[in-house]
């Protein structure tokens, strides 16, 4: 672990950075504000942050909700900028997280002066914008030579103590080019009627785009003259961005984002906050929008001091017997605090289960000698006798407390001297920063995925309703039996019980259209 951090700043104040998040995708968060992320003290996010960005934070970081969500309780903008000051002075770094870019739009502009007021340092951390990225994701370029020359951006929503409106339709119609709105899809009729008095023409090509670059982005197009009733007829709702002009065609032929097979599905995944991110990364990458409700969380072994002792002495083992990415994980990360060479694991040949046991293993470049697909005992068994046997052959078991029993046994019933280490214990994951058990709840879901019997059960104990119409996807047959022993229906197993086992599996399953239909 790194050791705690001091404040980057010169002075006692902390440092505030008004951060970017992007607008949704966290593959366009930057590289700076990722870093910021990672370091900060306290942490303070509106409603438009993709909530996942929050598990990049440490574990001691203090993560505020500043809402902002229409309708919900939320800080009012001066107790923000008294918020992120006071901690500030109270010596923390703090990250104000933003959607998009701070200083698009967001009241960025105002906290900045606060902080400034304050004598506090500052840093700006640019973000990719919503009104940038929001068309990009619809298929619709911002220009295009043949179509336009400039483009607008403009707020539907402005201040409310503004006496009148501002933005000048008239200029705006005799601009033409690109124009793009954010906020007030709410007030898009009035907006629509004003351009349309100023002589724009009632064909131009209009799209909305909400909750763009997430799994949950829909789009809507029309003209200016219809737009505003489509939308009240669809019930297309904030947040989104609108975009008027020729450009918005390109989108019959460029639309890529929302053709993907997993578009417009809802998939939650359990893993441990620290795994989540391989099956969810596959998951998006296919068009889903993923919820991750982390169910369980990998801790030290009760007894660490034994399991370090076994470490120690590996190398007089003839097997090293890997049964789980975190156990090589756990082991390395003892290992390597005892030795500074990898060559004290001695003549110790290593067995893995599972292709990501074992890619862990060759993660420290260490030959796997021994590697059965399946983790069934009697397949491990039958590799270890095509190896010649284990007779009186000592055996290291690497795993987690709460494993199955069946392995050593089966081991030592072929003669073999085993020695379980406990590597690490499975707990079940009661923080849930994200807010991911709200979302489930108010929001449903499509899909769950089980990768482990303790992701089952610990979901389960959390005690959320079961959101209608949601089918459950398992990674294997252990996995899938726990399920079935608590009641559930198991509608996708994977053939390879692995993560790229699973995604196979949901494609195919969802290609196939097996999706129960939500009444
Ligand atoms: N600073 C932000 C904008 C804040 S104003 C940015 O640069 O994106 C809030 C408005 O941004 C919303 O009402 C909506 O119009 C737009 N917005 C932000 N994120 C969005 C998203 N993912 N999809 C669509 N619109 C979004």
């Amino acid at each position: 672990m790194e050791s705690r951090r001091k404040s980057e700043s010169t002075n006692e104040n902390g440092k505030v950075y008004l951060v970017g998040a992007g607008p949704g995708d966290l593959g366009l968060v930057t590289l700076r504000a990722k870093e910021c992320i990672e370091r900060a003290n306290a942490i303070v996010y509106d409603h438009l942050t993709n909530p996942e960005i929050l598990s990049w934070a440490r574990d001691d970081a203090e993560i505020i909700y500043a809402g902002k969500e229409a309708g919900q309780h939320s800080l009012s903008q001066q107790e923000i900028n008294a918020l992120l000051i006071e901690k500030a002075r109270a010596g923390k770094d703090v990250v104000r997280l933003k959607g998009g870019d701070p200083f698009v739009f967001g009241r960025g502009a105002e906290e900045a002066r606060a902080i400034v007021d304050a004598g506090i340092e500052f840093e700006i951390v640019s973000g990719i914008t919503s009104a940038i990225a929001g068309p990009a994701y619809a298929g619709i370029p911002m220009t295009h030579r043949a179509e336009n020359s400039h483009i607008t951006f403009f707020t539907g929503h402005e201040d409310p103590a503004k006496t009148e409106s501002t933005i000048d339709y008239a200029a705006l119609a005799k601009l033409g080019g690109t124009q793009v709105m954010l906020m007030g899809v709410k007030r898009l009729g009035s907006i629509a009627r004003e351009m349309l008095e100023q002589g724009v023409r009632n064909d131009l090509p209009v799209a909305l785009v909400r909750w763009a670059t997430t799994g949950r982005q829909e789009t809507l197009t029309g003209t200016l003259q219809n737009i505003a009733q489509r939308a009240v007829a669809s019930g297309f709702e904030a947040p989104a961005v609108a975009v008027f002009g020729e450009v918005v065609a390109l989108r019959e032929t460029l639309n890529w984002y929302e053709n993907r097979p997993l578009s417009g599905k809802r998939i939650v995944v359990t893993r441990t906050r620290k795994q989540a991110s391989a099956l969810s990364n596959k998951l998006r990458t296919l068009g889903a929008h993923v919820v991750e409700l982390p169910t369980i969380r990998i801790e030290p072994p009760g007894d660490l001091r034994g399991f370090a002792q076994l470490v120690q002495d590996a190398h007089v083992y003839d097997w090293i017997v890997f049964t789980s990415a975190n156990g090589v994980e756990a082991f390395f990360d003892v290992f390597f605090k005892l030795y500074d060479d990898a060559r004290e694991i001695g003549g110790a040949r290593i067995a893995a289960i599972g292709p990501a046991t074992a890619q862990r293993v060759k993660d420290f470049h260490l030959h796997v000698d021994l590697q059965p697909e399946e983790f069934v005992a009697e397949a491990v068994v039958k590799e270890f006798q095509k190896q010649g046997g284990i007779e009186n052959l000592r055996i290291l078991l690497v795993r987690g407390e709460n494993a199955r029993d069946v392995l050593p046994k089966e081991l030592s019933g072929l003669g073999a001297i085993v020695d379980k280490a406990f590597a690490y214990r499975t707990v079940p994951e009661t923080r849930d920063p994200t807010g991911a058990g709200r979302q489930l709840t108010k929001e449903g879901a499509d899909l769950i995925t089980f990768t482990s019997s303790s992701t089952v059960e610990n979901f389960l104990a959390l005690g959320l309703p079961w959101p209608k119409g949601m089918q459950v996807a398992s990674i294997g047959p252990i996995t899938s039996k726990t399920a079935r022993d608590h009641g559930l229906n198991i509608d996708i197993e994977a053939r390879r019980h692995d993560i790229d086992g699973l995604v196979e599996a949901i494609g195919d399953f969802f290609a196939a259209g097996n999706a129960r239909k939500q009444s």
